[in-house]
């Protein structure tokens, strides 16, 4: 490696200090890697986990999963991989201005939805329903498995080896913040920035892309204090807007807001945070989120979003046709290993047969599900 200890290379850790908050996560205090590894001359340990989270696998098939809407309704919807450049680019806009670590914003961010299998939440509960009995199924402990066992890169460790605050933060999504909670410990800030982010970012552009595919119309969402808003200040700026810049319009503002509302109620509460640490700040009763009230037009959106879009009989007659299909691989298998790729015949024999199907699974996109599916369990 070429010495880069010259004057016009900055390291990370004096980067760092010069721009961020007390409370932010600096990478010079990192708990490292489960195999440790040496620094890199210039990228910081959570630069390199973005760029090892990016240059997986798992986050490459991001694109051939659904987010809510599937391949066969067109091409305008949000798929797994554009929600999680969503989610990386609101984290990060908040991150920065709150003076957080925004690598580790980054890194969390894309690494979020990693173990999303195919079919979204569909596909989610279908193999939680297989392996009730070994221990059932969640995206984000399969994100964990993914990181630490499944991608294989690196010729002296398996997994990707990220940070252990990249895998502690999505542990927190993992088991809810309990064993946190319970240990007196709030997850770290960039953790609950990324929280935050998904939220409003799906809360946007489900709202964006159930009015564009028709499922409901922008005057019925109106109906809810979030989007009324939204519209009301589109309307006053522009009076005569088509359907079409109107719900774009709409979204625009749906995001300024909750941004300008989380930011708002994070700069209050960190202000009492004074000159606390990351670790310091963890004990004290401090969370970024919304206030309560835009808490509860989010929730009232969501509920209209839960009845109206996510439980359209559209979606549910692919999510009774996806699950079904799942269910039929999932045994058949078992019955037919030799139809599974060779590695995870391997690792049946560490964690069990079952346990190895459902990982092989969750691992596909929806297409290549939908190939096997035809290929081997069709008739
Ligand atoms: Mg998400």
């Amino acid at each position: 490696m070429a010495n880069l200890q010259t004057p016009n290379i900055q390291t990370t850790a004096e980067r760092e200090a010069a721009l961020l908050a007390s409370f932010a996560m600096h990478s010079a205090d990192s708990r490292g890697r489960t195999h440790p590894e040496p620094e890199h001359p210039y990228r910081g340990p959570f630069q390199r986990d973005r760029d090892r989270i990016v240059h997986s696998s798992a986050f490459r098939r991001l694109s051939g999963k659904m987010q809510v809407f599937t391949g066969e309704m067109g091409d305008y919807h949000r798929t797994r991989l554009t929600h999680t450049h969503e989610v990386a680019s609101i984290a990060r806009t908040i991150g920065r201005a709150l003076r957080l670590n925004e690598d580790l914003i980054e890194a969390l961010a894309l690494f979020h939805d990693i173990g999303h299998p195919p079919f979204g939440h569909a596909g989610e509960d279908a193999l939680d329903e297989c392996l009730r009995w070994e221990g059932g199924f969640s995206h984000n402990r399969y994100a964990l498995t993914i990181a630490e066992e499944l991608e294989s890169r690196y010729p002296a460790f398996p997994g990707l080896n990220l940070s252990l605050e990249v895998l502690e933060g999505q542990a927190t999504r993992a088991e809810k913040s309990a064993a946190y909670a319970a240990a007196g410990l709030a997850p770290l800030l960039e953790v609950q920035v990324v929280e935050a982010a998904d939220s409003m970012t799906y809360d946007a552009h489900d709202t964006d892309d159930a009015v564009k595919l028709g499922l409901v119309t922008l005057s019925e969402l109106a109906e809810h204090g979030l989007v009324r808003e939204a519209l009301a200040l589109v309307r006053r700026q522009y009076a005569d807007l088509p359907d079409d810049p109107l719900r774009k319009a709409v979204v625009h503002q749906l995001i300024d807001r909750q941004v300008g509302d989380v930011l708002a109620h994070a700069s209050r509460v960190l202000a009492e945070a004074g000159s606390a640490t990351a670790e310091e700040i963890r004990k004290l009763p401090l969370r970024i989120g919304p206030s309560s009230e835009l808490a509860e037009q989010k929730r009232e959106l969501e509920r209209f979003l839960y009845d109206q879009v996510y439980r359209h009989p559209r979606l549910i007659a692919q999510r009774v046709q996806a699950q079904g299909r799942l269910k039929k691989m999932f045994a058949g298998y078992q019955t037919r290993p030799e139809l599974a790729p060779p590695r995870f015949r391997q690792r049946a024999k560490a964690v069990g047969l079952p346990r190895a199907i459902g990982d092989y699974l969750a691992g596909m996109t929806d297409r290549y599900c939908d190939q096997q599916y035809a290929q081997h369990f069709a008739s």
